[in-house]
């Protein structure tokens, strides 16, 4: 059975920004994962930069499952009951064995619909909780960590502002910021190769033959 994995993003970028390196990595590994990627928002343009940024990182993948959704952006607590139906059919069709989402403390109202409603669909699964820097400041202390060398994270930034043309006059969007974060978390996990993805595992069951 090929690995499963679930990537839950509340606006076209954020799956890329939060775990698009570990992305990057499991897919030279895991040729075979199949990867469902589901992004909740977009206008016309922004669905198209979002298939297009999961192009770029799911290349190679063994046919990925890609949806973008139209919640408006923004307004995801008041939209919550038809965002969960989504999840309810999510749940009925995959049995994932990760879980990539929303860090659950995220100051984003539409993050933290995400992140809510993954842990309230999800509970037999592992969950990691991607972070996503921002003017907000609410970057933590996570407890997970997954290193990246140098080549990946190129990659990864490259991928993004290629298929975000129409973030790249946003202050915020820019390699420095990618970049310095990842470098940061290589830093926190001492990363043989300086840098990481970090992330937020906030249980986790652990099976121990004859307990
Ligand atoms: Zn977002």
């Amino acid at each position: 059975m090929p690995l499963q994995v679930v990537c839950l993003g509340a606006h076209a970028d954020d799956i890329e920004i939060g775990c698009g390196g570990l992305i990057l990595d499991m897919l030279k590994e895991h040729a075979s994962a199949q990867v469902h990627w589901i992004v909740f928002s977009g206008n016309a343009r922004r669905e198209r930069e979002a298939r297009a940024g999961a192009r770029s990182f799911l290349r190679g993948a063994r046919r990925p499952r890609v949806a973008v959704h139209r919640f408006r952006d923004g307004f995801f607590p008041s939209e919550s009951a038809k965002i969960k139906s989504v999840f309810e059919k999510l749940k009925a069709t995959v049995a994932p064995d990760l879980v990539l989402t929303h860090y659950r403390d995220d100051r984003h109202q539409d993050h933290r619909v995400i992140s809510d409603l993954t842990w309230n669909t999800f509970r037999d699964h592992l969950v990691l909780e991607y972070e996503v820097p921002k003017y907000d400041g609410d970057l933590g202390t996570p407890n997970c960590f997954v290193p990246l060398d140098r080549d990946t994270c190129d990659r990864k930034v490259e991928c993004l502002m290629q298929a975000f043309g129409s973030q790249r006059d946003r202050h915020w969007f820019s390699p420095e910021t990618f970049m310095g974060l990842m470098r940061l978390r290589g830093v926190e996990c001492r990363a043989p190769g300086g840098y990481a993805e970090a992330f937020y595992a906030r249980k986790f069951v652990m099976g121990v033959a004859g307990a």
